[in-house]
């Protein structure tokens, strides 16, 4: 059975655990989710015939700046990225934690979640560094959660640079 781990990356409340939850548990909660220290989730896939098991790993919502440490990336495969598309900040913390996932880790396959994406009419993201992405050759995947949107396809996508 091929393994492989995968974390969240992204800044506090951009939806982490609720992408886990939605995709792992087909469930959502309006409530912040609280992640008390690491939590790890399974999930199986199908790939090309081939069965895989995600190891989804989820850390404490403190701010990734501070939360991002060597430990909890050791070992991973690939790594999701999550923006809340209703704060903008939140697309300068994830270009920060991409930036400083490369450096720590080197290239490894990446998902990029534009999430919220129910609340598009609220989005208010930088155009100029979204394309700054799509130029480096990242797939941004409108998510939502509360909608059960692109869930899917946004590990699909990680799965898939797997090369299985
Ligand atoms: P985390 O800190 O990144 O793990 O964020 P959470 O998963 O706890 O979500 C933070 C808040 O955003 C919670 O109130 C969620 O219900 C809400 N949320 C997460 N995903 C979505 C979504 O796709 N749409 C909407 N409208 N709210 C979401």
């Amino acid at each position: 059975m091929i393994q492989k781990k995968i974390c969240l990356l992204g800044s506090f409340s951009v939806g982490k655990t609720s992408l886990i939850r939605r995709y792992v548990d087909s469930l959502f909660s309006d409530r912040y989710l609280t992640t008390v220290g690491v939590k790890i989730d399974k999930k199986q896939l199908q790939l090309n015939g081939q069965d895989m098991t995600l190891m989804i790993w989820d850390i404490a919502g403190e701010d990734a700046f501070t939360s991002i440490r060597t430990a909890y990336l050791r070992g991973m495969a690939g790594y999701v990225i999550v923006i809340d598309g209703t704060r903008p900040q939140s697309l300068e913390v994830a270009t920060s934690i991409h930036r400083m996932v490369q450096e720590t880790v080197g290239d490894l396959p990446v998902a990029f979640a534009l999430n919220k994406a129910d609340l598009q009419q609220q989005w208010q993201l930088d155009n100029a560094q979204l394309d700054t992405l799509r130029q480096q050759g990242h797939t941004l995947i409108e998510t939502s959660a509360k909608h059960d949107q692109g869930v899917n396809d946004l590990f699909l996508h990680l799965a898939k640079q797997f090369g299985i």
